[in-house]
C-alpha cells in the first residue's frame, strides 16, 4: 500500500513537471469519435458472427481497422458503464452505482459529480471542439448534463427511451414494448440544456442523431474534435425509419441494428468526404450486453452466457472495433484484454493531454495496442455488480465469487470456493475448473486484495430521488 501511494504521488509529480509539454511525440491532435449502440449484444454483428444481421458497414469498418475479441466495459448496465467510459474509473470510485437502483431514472437526483474529469473535459483543455449527440444517462440535471461535463454542445434524450412511460396510452406493462409506438413514451429530447420537446418520434432518432453528427464533424472539421456519438438503440422499445422497417431477416431488432449500420458509413463516409480520415480515431462499442428478457426485440450475445445485467461474460463483453486509417493497420483481429475504461488514457496519450491529476484512473493506454506496438498493458478486469465484486479476469481465468442472471428473481449466488472458467477454453463458462487450478485461484484473490485496498466508499449518486 505504501509502495503504491509512493508510486502515485511520483506519478503525479512527474506529471506535473511535464503539464506543458504535450504527452505524445508528435504533438498531434487527431480527431477522436466514439460511437456507442445501447445494448447490442456481442454476436449482433455480422463481423462477430451474426447470421441474419447485415452490418457491411461496421464489417467494413473493421475490415479496414482493428477487431477486439475481448473486449469489456466496466458495468453490466447502461449509467455504470456509460460513466465508467467516460473517466475511466470504475463507477465504484465516483458513485455512480447502487445496489438498489441500478441506473438513473427521471426521478434521480444525482449524476456525475463535477469532481469527475471526462474524455471530453480533458479534451477541451487541449483544445479540442467537444459534441455529444444521443443519449447521455450520467444525470438529466443541469449541473450533471454534458454542457457541465466538457462538451460544447448536446442534442438527445438524456437517458433511456423507454422511460417517461405515458401510463395512458397504449396496452399495460411488457405488451407495450412488443408494438411499440413513439406516443407511449415522453422521455425529454434537448438540445444543451433546453428541452426541444417531449415524446419524440423514435422511428427518426438514428437519422436526426446521424444528421446532428455529421454536422458536428463539417462545422468542426478546421480544429481537432472529439464527438460522443451515444444511440439510444438497439435499447428497447425498438424503432426503425421507414427506409429499414420491415427489412432486415431479423425482424425489427435487425431493422435498428442495420439502421445503426447505416449510421456509422454514413459517418466514415462524410470522414472520408471531408479529408479526415488519415486524422481521425473512430471507436466502436456498446454500454452494456443484450437484454435478453425482452425475447426477439433483445440482442444476442453470441456464444457468451448471459446478457446485461449480469456479471456473465455476456453482460459485459461487447464489440469494440477501432479505425484509422493509415495509423491502425487494416483486418487485425486483436485478442488482447482491453476496455472502455482505456478509452479515456489512450485519447490522453495520442492528443498529448494531460490525465486527471488527483483521480485514481482504472484504464490503461491501449494505444501501443491499437498500433501493434505491444501486447496490453490490461492484466486484469474488474466485474462489478453494483457496488459489489462479482467476479474478476486475469488472463485466460475468470473467477466468479458471485453469480446471478441479469433479470432473473433468482438470489445471488455465492461461491466459496469461486468458480472458475478458463475463457479461451470455454467462452461460455459452462466447465468450472477451480479444482484444477488452486494457484490461480490464489493469484486472483491477491489482485482482488490489492484492488480492494484502492476503493474508497463513496455516497451513491443513484440513490436519491426528488
Ligand atoms: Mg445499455
Amino acid at each position: 500500500m505504501k509502495s503504491h501511494r509512493f508510486i502515485q504521488s511520483c506519478a503525479a509529480a512527474v506529471l506535473f513537471a511535464v503539464s506543458f509539454i504535450p504527452a505524445n511525440a508528435t504533438g498531434e491532435r487527431p480527431n477522436i469519435i466514439v460511437i456507442l449502440a445501447d445494448d447490442l449484444g456481442y454476436g449482433d454483428l455480422a463481423c462477430y458472427g451474426h447470421p441474419s444481421i447485415r452490418t457491411p458497414n461496421l464489417d467494413r469498418m473493421a475490415a479496414q481497422g482493428m477487431r477486439f475479441t475481448d473486449f469489456y466495459v466496466a458495468a453490466e448496465v447502461c449509467t455504470p458503464s456509460r460513466a465508467a467510459l467516460m473517466t475511466g474509473r470504475l463507477p465504484i470510485r465516483n458513485g455512480m452505482c447502487s445496489d438498489k437502483r441500478r441506473v438513473l431514472f427521471p426521478n434521480s437526483a444525482g449524476g456525475l459529480p463535477a469532481s469527475e474529469i471526462t474524455i471530453a473535459r480533458m479534451l477541451k483543455a487541449r483544445g479540442y471542439a467537444t459534441g455529444c449527440v444521443g443519449k447521455w444517462h450520467l444525470g438529466h440535471h443541469p449541473q450533471f448534463l454534458p454542457t457541465s461535463h466538457g462538451f460544447d454542445s448536446y442534442f438527445g434524450i438524456p437517458y433511456s427511451n423507454d422511460m417517461d412511460r405515458d401510463a395512458s396510452a397504449g396496452p399495460k406493462g411488457r405488451a407495450a414494448f412488443f408494438a411499440p409506438k413513439s406516443e407511449y413514451w415522453k422521455p425529454p429530447f434537448m438540445r444543451d440544456t433546453a428541452v426541444l420537446e417531449r415524446g419524440p418520434d423514435q422511428t427518426q432518432l438514428t437519422p436526426r442523431y446521424t444528421a446532428e453528427a455529421l454536422k458536428f464533424i463539417r462545422a468542426n472539421k478546421a480544429k481537432p474534435f472529439f464527438l460522443y456519438f451515444a444511440h439510444n438503440f438497439p435499447h428497447v422499445p425498438l424503432f426503425a425509419s421507414e427506409k429499414f422497417h420491415g427489412k432486415s431477416r431479423r425482424g425489427l431488432y435487425g431493422d435498428v441494428v442495420e439502421e445503426l449500420d447505416w449510421s456509422v458509413g454514413r459517418v466514415l463516409d462524410t470522414l472520408r468526404a471531408e479529408g479526415l480520415a488519415e486524422n481521425t480515431l473512430v471507436f466502436f462499442t456498446s454500454d452494456n450486453g443484450p437484454w435478453l428478457i425482452f425475447d426477439t426485440h433483445g440482442g444476442s450475445a453470441g456464444p457468451l452466457r448471459d446478457g446485461k445485467g449480469s456479471t456473465w461474460e455476456g453482460g459485459m463483453r461487447e464489440p469494440g472495433i477501432a479505425w484509422w486509417p493509415g495509423r491502425i493497420k487494416p483486418g487485425i483481429v486483436n485478442h488482447e484484454l482491453a476496455s472502455s475504461l482505456d478509452l479515456l488514457p489512450t485519447f490522453a496519450a495520442l492528443a498529448g493531454a494531460m490525465l486527471p491529476r488527483d483521480l485514481l484512473l482504472d484504464g490503461v493506454d491501449m494505444s501501443p495496442l491499437l498500433f501493434g506496438a505491444g501486447p496490453s498493458k490490461r492484466e486484469v478486469m474488474f466485474y462489478y455488480r453494483g457496488t459489489q465484486l462479482f467476479a474478476v479476469r486475469k488472463g485466460p481465468f475468470k473467477a466468479h465469487f458471485i453469480t446471478r442472471s441479469g433479470y432473473d428473481k433468482d438470489p445471488p449466488a455465492p461461491h466459496d470456493p469461486p468458480l472458475l472458467f478458463h475463457l479461451g477454453r470455454d467462452p461460455g463458462e459452462r466447465f468450472d475448473v477451480a479444482k484444477d487450478h488452486p494457484d490461480v485461484l490464489a493469484d486472483i484473490a491477491k489482485e482482488v486484495e490489492r484492488h480492494r485496498a484502492t476503493v474508497t466508499p463513496v455516497q451513491s449518486q443513484l440513490e436519491d430521488s426528488k
